[in-house]
């Protein structure tokens, strides 16, 4: 039996995502070791980062107070938005150098078998975006998974509208492939080649 300070530590880590109880344990052993100065730090910075760090209310992206850095740059084309899953798919983007627009976080992606469809997600403020009207091009920059593919398929069929080109991240990343793990080389070749995609009314029959 673990002393119950210990427990305590190794249940409350073992809810991080990708945490099992026995790596929860072997991180709580390992803090044990540390010395108290990280440890204060890490709470600390933990407990900062919770209370600093807002939701930008344009892209849905991380903030430190109101609009980001990104929505409130003037100098960046309102015709072209880039449409990401989460919030840390956005830097690694932008770090190509070869994106110059605005980017959208959906806030996750679509997945028929855990039942999260496109209700659950920013679809009501990404359509609201579309309405400005000025968005000519939306790229969606979603994982190369299934989940990604299907979250594509339904945006563009929902969002589908006049003058709005969809476009997607070209093959140049393995299928699987996660965005905010891809290299920057690739991940630029990517964007640059990025094909447009259709709605599936609208292709013709063969
Ligand atoms: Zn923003």
């Amino acid at each position: 039996m673990l002393p119950e300070a210990l427990n305590q530590l190794v249940q409350l880590l073992s809810q991080l995502p990708g945490l099992g109880p026995r790596s929860a344990q072997r991180i709580a052993l390992y803090l044990l070791e540390q010395d108290e100065s990280y440890l204060k730090q890490l709470a600390e910075s933990i407990g900062t980062a919770k209370e600093m760090v807002e939701t930008c209310p344009r892209c849905g992206g991380f903030s430190s107070s109101g609009m980001c850095a990104f929505c409130t740059d003037k100098s960046r084309d309102s015709a072209l938005l880039c449409v990401v899953a989460d919030p840390l798919d956005i830097y690694p983007i932008e770090s190509t150098g070869g994106f110059n627009g605005y980017y959208f976080v959906l806030g996750g992606l679509v997945d028929p078998l855990k039942g999260r469809m496109l209700e659950s997600l920013r679809t009501p403020e990404l359509k609201a975006r579309l309405g400005e009207g000025e968005v000519k091009e939306v790229l969606l920059a979603l994982d190369f998974s299934f989940e990604g593919e299907a979250t594509a398929t339904v945006l563009v069929e929902e969002l589908g509208a006049e003058g709005v080109k969809f476009t997607r991240l070209a093959r140049g990343l393995p299928v699987g492939a996660e965005i905010d793990y891809a290299d920057e080389d690739t991940l630029g070749q990517a964007l640059k080649y990025r094909r447009e995609i259709e709605p599936i009314g609208d292709q013709p029959d063969e």
